[in-house]
């Protein structure tokens, strides 16, 4: 039965946002897939903060759309979310799930938590750091860097980070009044927020350091996506190749889950 309810779920979630352009074709189906693995075994409690951390994403990438629209030439993609931007987000979160489920070890659970906090911290700080007057500055060497560059920071995208990090926290604390066993303390709390704070910074970090960089032969503008100027393929320029934006994602989220499992064993 659980299944039948959470396959209708996923159902209606991905659907909706395939029509309203959230998500590609590509990124409905790895969507669906992990929606209804979620909530068919996490119920409302596990349901309810990735279902906080998709919506939320989902509208702030089309806030401020016509300015956004100005730095498309530069990152890889568009606001509709792929299979894999879907895949960067979403694995470690369903794996700690799994992991959780078959276990009932309550440090899964919480890792669970901090995994979102890490990719809406991430996600938030990217959509609202974008909307920001002032030039992001990198945290490598605090020089400017272009707008939309990966690894660039504004002090309204930190603050994008933080409240997407509390945002998070909140579902979590509420959730947790329906399910009083997973134990969810103050502690709980400040590591999931800390850590996607964290999260936040890897991205920074490893997007102005490591992330490949392309070249376009045709205008010489530094970009993020391998073809510029309709379809003029892009030479690469620095970075390691295999680190696109949707590794730096994933990674980050990795980190933000260290850091909240170093944290959880320490205190
Ligand atoms: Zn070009």
């Amino acid at each position: 039965m659980n299944w039948i309810i959470g396959a209708v779920c996923a159902l209606i979630v991905t659907v909706f946002s395939y029509f309203y352009r959230f998500l590609t074709s590509g990124g409905a189906v790895a969507a669906f897939f992990m929606g209804w693995l979620i909530f068919s075994l996490g119920k409302m409690t596990f349901s309810v903060p990735i279902l906080a951390f998709f919506v939320s994403s989902s509208l702030l990438s089309k806030a401020g759309k016509s300015k956004k629209d100005v730095l498309s030439g530069y990152v890889q993609k568009g606001s509709r979310r792929d299979a894999r931007q879907v895949l960067a987000n979403g694995l470690i979160p369903t794996i700690l799930l799994l992991l959780w489920h078959q276990s009932q070890n309550s440090t899964f659970a919480a890792l669970y938590f901090v995994s979102l906090a890490s990719a809406t911290s991430d996600t938030w700080a990217t959509e609202i750091g974008l909307l920001s007057k002032r030039s992001p500055r990198s945290l490598l060497h605090f020089k400017e860097v272009p707008k939309g560059a990966s690894g660039g920071v504004t002090l309204l995208g930190l603050s994008g980070a933080l409240a997407g990090a509390l945002m998070i926290a909140s579902t979590v604390v509420l959730s947790d009044f329906s399910t009083p066993s997973l134990d969810v303390s103050y502690k709980v709390i400040l590591i999931i927020t800390t850590s996607g704070l964290i999260a936040q910074t890897v991205d920074s970090l490893l997007g102005v350091s490591f992330q490949v960089k392309y070249c376009c032969p045709r205008c010489g503008e530094t970009i993020e996506r391998q073809t510029h100027c309709t379809h003029v393929k892009a030479v690469r320029e620095s970075g390691w190749p295999w680190l696109d934006n949707d590794m730096v994602n994933l990674l980050s989220i990795l980190g933000g889950v260290v850091f909240g499992w170093i944290g959880l064993e320490i205190f």
